[in-house]
């Protein structure tokens, strides 16, 4: 395999070419943006390095969801710096316990293990449920088995891509970590099936976000709990992207009235500051850990709890779950109206849309490019659908902006 590397660029940048070409020398090439650099932001607005403004319309995949810089957030992380930021877990400090028990009131939850990105919070899920099933459930030592979904996205460790269904994220990066069982997604049957007296959980995102925003059959999580009741297996819910507002709800999974054993967060719970990710759940699952046996150096560091607890104290109003349902509905029904002009379907909930561009229209990549001409960021995934996730803090009239553009570019 021969690698080109460009010649080397302008010692000082000043456009976003310049920019853009130093981006494509010095950094790895694992990402291919859209062509616009940001240098500053605010709410639902990115202005890039001329001083064009954007209107978000990705929120950081529901990093951002309480959008850019949020008063609030800025504020308990600034005066958080001005204390301390870092001890390491070998010692306590003054904001992991309150973080924890704050976090866990709201979700209603026993225990919480904090850590930083969303993939190690999977991870750490992963483990628990392992070590839940050897030492609890009496599964024989290292044949635990963990049932996932097909076109699911937990991350992008060498065990999460184990059991991913997508080619990309996995060709060239094996040997695989053994013990995942992959069924097809929103199929309880095929999940039944798949139970054996060696899982111990079954690992599903409640809406699946890189998929394209795809939600499963009505019924189906219920049906998931009932399947893990019954063989006493674990629900593990990965909600670091469709949880904490983005739907209209706390979790996803709170629509279908259900409740998971572990619940995965990470994405929004850095209020799009820092990356603080954790696995909240039962006190009798996330127990099994034991001093030595699982830990991050950064993993609930001071500053982290100080912004996670700014998250909690937003989320604890209620207020962005509502904004999240009421101008979710709005979105929906404006994009709705492009079904049949341009859009084969309009996927998803609250402020969370996955749009499928109708064959014969633009790639998605080319609606991103030309969206981001007018002034709209949003991103593909796959070839034909566009994922838009704006800020909770956007207004209707933003929505309409947002939509507006959509529609100029598919209809056709
Ligand atoms: C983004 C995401 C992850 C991984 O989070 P990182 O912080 O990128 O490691 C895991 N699961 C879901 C559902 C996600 O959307």
């Amino acid at each position: 395999m021969t690698v080109t590397v460009p010649p080397t660029t302008a010692a000082t940048p000043e456009s976003a070419a310049d920019f853009i070409a130093m981006d494509e020398r010095w950094s790895t090439h694992n990402y291919h943006p859209l062509p616009v650099v940001i240098a500053e932001a605010e709410g639902a607005w990115v202005t890039d390095v001329h001083g064009k403004r954007y209107l978000d319309f990705l929120a950081g995949y529901s990093a951002l969801n309480f959008g850019h810089r949020h008063p609030a957030l800025v504020a308990a992380a600034v005066e958080q710096l001005h204390k301390v930021t870092l001890t390491s877990r070998a010692f306590h400090h003054d904001q992991l316990g309150l973080f924890c028990r704050e976090l866990a009131e709201l979700t209603g939850t026993d225990l919480v293990l904090p850590m930083n990105s969303g993939a190690e919070a999977v991870e750490s899920a992963v483990k628990v449920a392992r070590k839940w099933a050897y030492r609890v459930k009496g599964v024989p030592e290292n044949t635990a088995e963990i049932i996932v979904a097909g076109s699911n996205f937990h991350g992008r460790t060498t065990t999460i891509i184990s059991f991913s269904t997508d080619e990309v994220a996995r060709a060239d990066f094996g040997p695989f970590t053994p013990g995942f069982k992959v069924v097809k997604y929103g199929d309880a049957q095929a999940l039944e099936a798949a139970i054996t007296d060696r899982t111990a959980a079954i690992l599903v995102e409640p809406i699946q976000g890189e998929a394209g925003v795809l939600a499963p059959p009505s019924g189906y999580l219920r049906e998931v709990r009932a399947l893990c009741d019954r063989n006493n297996v674990l629900f593990i819910a990965d909600e670091i992207q469709s949880g904490l507002a983005r739907t209209g709800t706390l979790f996803a999974l709170d629509a279908e009235g259900v409740r998971a054993d572990l619940y995965t967060l990470g994405k929004a719970l850095g209020g799009g500051i820092l990356p603080v990710s954790a696995v909240v759940g039962r006190g009798d699952v996330l127990g099994v850990l034991k001093p030595g046996e699982h830990g991050s150096t950064f993993g609930g560091n001071p500053l982290a709890c100080a912004v996670g607890r700014a998250v909690v104290k937003l989320l604890a109003t209620g207020e962005f779950q509502e904004r999240s349902a009421t101008l979710g509905a709005y979105l929906h029904g404006r994009l709705g109206e492009l079904v049949g002009r341009g859009v084969a379907e309009v996927r998803g909930r609250g402020l969370w849309a996955g749009v499928e561009i109708a064959p014969g229209g633009p790639s998605g990549r080319v609606a991103s490019e030309a969206l981001m001409e007018r002034g709209v960021l949003c991103k593909e995934t796959h070839d034909t659908t566009l994922r838009v996730a704006p800020p909770l803090v956007i207004t209707e009239a933003e929505i309409d902006l947002g939509v507006d553009a959509i529609a100029s570019i598919v209809t056709h």
